[in-house]
């Protein structure tokens, strides 16, 4: 039985930080979770969850929820930007259900987060608390105190940093060198598909391949109603804080960018009431992910392009291994299981982020079975 009295932190409550809490709460540990917005917002983006990451959220009771209201494309098809030519066609639909034991989703980016939030227990997340300072005690014995931005403290017995790609936490532990900007900017969009006009709706998710842009298309609801699109195209991003889901981006200058690409991305652009923006940072590999009682976790520790789909699965995971490992520990147990987490962690995430940088994922014939087949649920455990 879990020790009554180890307490845990959470930083942010993004897909990462809201999946650690309601797995933690579920071992008896009291969590409370620090998120520095004053509410949850419905940002339009898409989100892909491949069966790896699936995995995890049928563990925490979401997958029905999310399978009423999830897009299942029968297929993942790569074309080329202007004749259209497929140069990978990958099955997924019930043949990766089949194969990888789990569904793949594609789904609006806010669904997956309520589902999640959904499960959290009531009153463990704060709003208005930004994060400004850490400290741990002497020797990493004691509990850690938080400061935040409104002049409050709070202390726990362990800290888990889930505030993402611009993590605070990540300076404080290992020195103020900002994430790697890519050079590449991502625009984004959801609209109903009724604005289509006429223009048959995407049936399967695709992506476009240019020389040094493309763009993905998938519908985000099981009824097609919804389109979203992805686009990574060079971009200089002096614009940009770096955080913000919400710059918005210049629709013609996007259109002209994409001038001559396949009529259905023209159609699908041209259908777009507006656009938002997003600038891609990445980072190699850290060389640690924590100290003591203080542990980093998702884009946090392993930000990573988006181009393989696969950074939120990676929070997913990581939430799942790191709650496996604190299975059962009191508070003289938490360095070590945060350390058992980061030795089992690491080498996968570290493999994804370095692929992902190549966005060749998918291009032409993939095996993607080490990314699907992978189950955070029962992967073994560093010793
Ligand atoms: P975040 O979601 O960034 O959450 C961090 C939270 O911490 C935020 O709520 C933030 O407000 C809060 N926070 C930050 N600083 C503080 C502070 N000082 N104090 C308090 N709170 C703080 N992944 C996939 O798996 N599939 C996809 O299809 C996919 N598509 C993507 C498309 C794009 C364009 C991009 C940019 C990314 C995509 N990703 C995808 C990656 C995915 O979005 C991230 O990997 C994932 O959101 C990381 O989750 P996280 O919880 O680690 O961090």
């Amino acid at each position: 039985m879990q020790s009554k009295s180890l307490s845990i932190a959470i930083i942010g409550a993004g897909i990462g930080g809201l999946a650690t809490a309601a797995l933690l709460a579920r071992l008896g540990i009291v969590v409370r979770v620090y998120e520095q917005a004053p509410a949850f917002a419905r940002v339009g983006a898409g989100i892909q969850m491949a069966p790896n990451a699936v995995k995890v959220l049928r563990a925490l009771g979401v997958e029905d929820r999310l399978r009423q209201t999830a897009f299942q494309s029968e297929r993942a098809v790569s074309r080329v930007w202007d004749s259209g030519e497929i140069t990978s066609d990958l099955p997924l639909g019930d043949a990766v259900e089949a194969k990888f034991g789990a569904p793949y989703f594609f789904l609006h980016r806010a669904d997956l987060h309520a589902a999640i939030a959904s499960i959290v227990p009531a009153g463990i997340v704060e709003f208005n608390r930004k994060l400004t300072g850490l400290q741990q005690g002497a020797n990493n014995t004691q509990g850690v105190t938080l400061a935040f931005a409104d002049g409050t403290r709070a202390t726990a017995d362990a800290v888990i940093a889930a505030d993402g790609v611009h993590s605070l936490v990540r300076e404080i532990l290992l020195g103020p060198e900002h994430a790697h900007f890519t050079g590449k900017v991502a625009y984004r969009a959801t609209f109903p598909a009724g604005r289509m006009d006429g223009v048959p709706v995407p049936s399967v998710r695709t992506k476009w391949w240019g020389q040094d842009r493309h763009m993905v298309i998938y519908p985000v609801t099981a009824a097609r109603d919804e389109i979203y699109f992805v686009t990574s195209q060079p971009e200089k991003a002096e614009w940009l804080t770096p955080e913000s889901w919400s710059a918005k981006g210049d629709l013609e200058k996007l259109r002209a960018s994409f001038a001559g690409f396949h009529a259905e991305v023209q159609a699908v652009l041209n259908a777009a009431p507006e656009v938002h923006k997003w600038a891609l940072f990445e980072r190699d590999p850290l060389p640690s992910w924590g100290n003591g009682r203080v542990v980093l976790l998702g884009d946090a520790c392993h930000p990573m392009t988006p181009y393989m789909a696969q950074g939120a699965a990676s929070a997913l995971e990581d939430a799942m291994v790191l709650s496996r490992c604190m299975e059962g520990i009191d508070t003289d147990g938490v360095a070590a299981a945060f350390k058992r987490y980061e030795a089992t962690r690491k080498p996968r995430t570290s493999q994804i982020q370095t692929n992902s940088s190549k966005n060749t994922w998918l291009k032409g014939e993939t095996d993607p079975a080490w990314v699907y087949g992978y189950d955070a649920c029962a992967a073994a455990l560093a010793s």
